[in-house]
């Protein structure tokens, strides 16, 4: 099915997303130190840990090298950002999200790094030239080496430098910024580095997961006053990684824990932070439906990671978040690991259906950004899953638009067309 423009407002934000340190190349932060140490023990484990998924004969050889879990060059986008924006331009894009990387601005405590906020002047002009909306994320799971030993968000007093650079870099970069996200996933970088012990620095203590959870909230409702304060232009948000979840069955155990998860999952963090919100961030790249305590998800399709793909079901998130909280949404991240390309069409067109429902059913969701414009660097996994539009050649640099991206910027192409008339 074609989905009608009719319900996508004309200054809809239609964007992709990156991450610096997911993108850039050559950054050192808490991230690189800890892959450099650990880019052997996890191409040992990876037959261990991933040898069940559909993939496997597809990514063993790069699962089982070291290199793969080490950041490097990356895709090379800080030297090579202008080529990258023209990408979006191919896209028919209008907007972009991405982070600034904190240890490049701040390698040392207090010390500014001038070429690094001057590439960053250059990078939102490059936008800018192209008509390309920025939303700008300040924190994206990768903190100054410096920072990180000083216990990084374990510690409430060190709230203060990260308030810091908040408002130095947008003292330098923010004249043209409207949008701006403080703090990408709170919860899943709490989780995955503080309770599951899988990303720097592999601590598992439930306690430490809470106060990091917690002190990152805080700081973002200081970050949004102090950012408001500077201009009452900011739109200011936290990106809140959303999954549905529903009741697989009526009965009451099963409601209860669907309910209990959906609570702890999404409510926990968000009334929190709402009433310093303008707009509520949501990444959605699943759902969970529960039978009993359990997640029982209906692996009909499933990603290159082995995630259960139910892109229809972001109509339901959205629409609950609308219900619940009444702010505007948008969506900061979407998206699927998908290597030969074989479901992103499907999932894009499934998403657009689910964002015209959410907003013919009322919710005012302002933007939809796609996780991610290149193949990046996937956290613990490495390089091998492809979350990218376009396909990036590792050895070469060369990006490839993926058939699936043409497909949809010929959509969009239609949409704001329209939109036009
Ligand atoms: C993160 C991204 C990540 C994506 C896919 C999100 O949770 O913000 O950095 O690449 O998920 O795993």
């Amino acid at each position: 099915m074609q989905p009608s423009s009719r319900p996508f407002p004309k200054r809809f934000l239609w964007g992709a997303a990156t991450s610096a340190h997911q993108v850039e190349g050559g950054t050192h932060n808490q991230w690189t130190v800890w892959e450099l140490d650990h880019a052997n023990a996890q191409a040992a484990q990876a037959e261990y840990h991933l040898d069940d998924l559909e993939r496997w004969p597809d990514i063993k050889r790069a699962a089982k090298r070291p290199h793969t879990y080490v950041s490097g060059h990356a895709t090379g986008h800080y030297r090579h950002y202008e080529a990258d924006f023209d990408l979006l331009r191919q896209l028919n894009l209008n907007a972009y999200r991405f982070s600034v990387e904190w240890s490049r601005v701040e390698p040392t405590e207090g010390a500014w790094n001038v070429e690094a906020v001057e590439h960053y002047k250059a990078y939102l002009a490059a936008l800018k030239a192209r008509g390309i909306e920025p939303m700008l994320t300040l924190l994206h799971f990768t903190l100054p080496v410096w920072f990180a030993e000083k216990g990084g968000f374990e510690k409430r007093r060190n709230v203060k430098y990260f308030l810091r650079f908040v408002e130095k870099i947008l003292g330098e970069i923010g004249k043209d910024i409207r949008y701006v996200i403080t703090i990408n996933e709170p919860e899943i970088y709490a989780a995955e580095s503080y309770l599951h012990g899988n990303w720097p620095p592999q601590k598992t203590s439930k306690w430490l997961f809470y106060r990091v959870l917690n002190n990152q909230l805080y700081a973002h409702r200081k970050a949004a006053k102090l950012i408001h304060g500077l201009n009452r232009r900011y739109r200011v948000a936290i990106a809140k990684n959303s999954a549905y979840t529903y009741p697989g069955d009526d009965a009451w155990l099963t409601r209860l824990s669907a309910a209990t998860m959906q609570f702890f999952h999404d409510d926990y963090v968000l009334r929190q932070v709402r009433r310093h919100s303008d707009f509520i961030g949501v990444n959605y790249y699943f759902s969970n439906r529960i039978y009993g305590y359990r997640v029982h998800n209906p692996h009909e399709h499933t990603s290159d990671v082995g995630w259960d793909m139910q892109p229809e079901y972001l109509e339901h998130a959205l629409l609950r978040l609308h219900d619940t909280y009444g702010l505007p949404l948008i969506v900061t991240e979407n998206g699927l690991a998908d290597m030969h390309d074989s479901h992103r069409k499907w999932w894009l067109g499934k998403t657009m259906v689910a964002l015209k429902n959410a907003l013919e059913a009322g919710a005012d969701v302002k933007g939809y950004f796609h996780w991610s414009l290149l193949d990046n660097f996937e956290w613990a996994y490495g390089t091998w899953p492809r979350f990218g539009l376009s396909e990036v050649d590792y050895k070469t640099g060369k990006r490839t638009l993926r058939p699936s991206a043409v497909w949809w910027a010929r959509l969009l192409a239609t949409i704001q067309k329209e939109k036009r008339r």
